[in-house]
């Protein structure tokens, strides 16, 4: 497999959306809990084994070196390509080919993803191709999109996000043979209005869907999204609920109410401790016992909120229950082993899941848990979550 070991970040925009903000500040500079966002880039970058970011600068420029400087603070190497402010960003590349390696990442200095660089390579090569973007796979109704994306393949590209079928937004992190640098035309040119309906014409744009949520510097309403996914001091603990919380029925039957639900020993314990370590707590629980009508969907919120009241008396609260109702065969995206609970809670709470823990007790649990990127525990049947104690940090 071939390596990446070079970033390039499109940095250079006014971000006029986000003014008076930027009248003095490049967007990707603004504080989030008082550290610059590109700051959450290059440890994100470093984390994928990046060894050289490349900011691509035009407007207040000088800030770039003068927040980041050359990187060392990261072990790593940080160089910047100042170009004037109207540059587009396909001509702000192209000024930059001297400086380029022959495969690289480039992203957009405003979006944060939890890049799985290995993940996104793998494809990539798999594709074959000279390029491959990262698209946030949506509902086709989503009016947002502006991709569709088939088999690995961008199918269609349309920035105006009005043709039928689009399934996914284009965030950037995108995979450039710098071949493609021959491929753009003379002028000032935007490089994804150019570059992708060619690339797409020619069968040679791969499009990387990902569930993982994204968090933009598009516009102040987003912003407390953003700090909520950002928040370094945060810590995420999704919890399966049967055999992990508590005692679990015999294989097919189910918890169907109340009186017999039990708390696994030492649960309870273990739920305070971690309150007071300062998790956050999400359960994620198949209950296909409700499709098979043995237990009432009335009955299961009953479950629930009492669970939550007993959980209170010890200061731990649940920020979200998550649970499928489906049966096994019934084929439905949510039931573990798929992972679409986890990536709905993300959605919903701003979570990033590279850096939340689950645990279950499981195989299923397991398989969710690395679909989705997140942390996973397996802790042993009848002993729940009090043996994953010690690996919760
Ligand atoms: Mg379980």
């Amino acid at each position: 497999m071939k390596r990446i070991r070079q970033a390039v970040v499109l940095a250079g925009g006014q971000g006029t959306r986000l003014q008076p903000l930027t009248l003095t500040t490049p967007k990707p500079l603004i504080p989030i809990h008082g550290k610059p966002f590109a700051e959450y880039l290059v440890e994100l970058l470093k984390k994928n084994g990046i060894e050289e970011i490349i900011f691509l600068t035009g407007y207040l420029a000088e800030q770039f070196p003068a927040t980041l400087g050359d990187g060392s603070r990261w072990s790593l190497t940080i160089r910047y390509n100042q170009t004037p402010v109207e540059d587009e960003t396909g001509e702000r590349l192209c000024k930059a080919a001297h400086l380029l390696d022959d495969d690289f990442l480039l992203m957009y200095g405003d979006n944060y993803w939890p890049l799985n660089l290995s993940k996104l390579l793998a494809h990539h090569e798999r594709m074959g191709t000279l390029a491959t973007v990262t698209a946030y796979d949506r509902p086709s109704t989503d009016s947002k999109n502006n991709m569709r994306i088939e088999d690995g393949m961008v199918r269609m590209y349309d920035k105006t996000k009005k043709a039928e079928g689009l399934n996914a937004v284009d965030i950037g992190f995108l995979i450039l043979s710098k071949k493609i640098l021959e491929m753009i035309p003379e002028g000032n040119l935007n490089f994804e209005k150019t570059m992708y309906p060619a690339l797409v014409a020619g069968r040679k744009l791969a499009g990387f869907l990902t569930c993982q949520p994204y968090w933009s510097l598009t516009s102040i309403e987003r912003f407390p999204a953003i700090e909520r996914a950002l928040k370094s001091s945060r810590k995420v603990l999704f919890l399966d609920r049967d055999g992990t919380i508590n005692k679990k029925a015999p294989l097919a039957e189910y918890v169907p109410n109340w009186s017999v639900f039990e708390f696994l020993p030492g649960a309870l314990d273990a739920l305070e401790e971690l309150a007071k370590r300062g998790y956050e707590f999400y359960i994620i629980s198949n209950q296909p016992g409700i499709a098979r009508g043995m237990v009432k969907e009335e009955d299961l919120r009953d479950i629930h909120q009492r669970m939550q009241e007993a959980l209170k008396k010890r200061g731990v609260t649940i920020s979200g229950i998550y649970y499928c109702p489906h049966g096994w065969d019934e084929g439905c995206d949510c039931r573990k082993p798929n992972p679409e609970m986890l990536y709905q809670a993300a959605r919903e709470h701003d979570i990033d899941l590279t850096r939340a823990y689950f645990v279950g007790d499981d195989e299923r649990d397991k398989e969710a848990g690395d679909a989705a990127g997140v942390q996973t525990i397996l802790v042993p049947e009848g002993i729940g979550l009090a043996a994953a104690l010690p690996q919760l940090p």
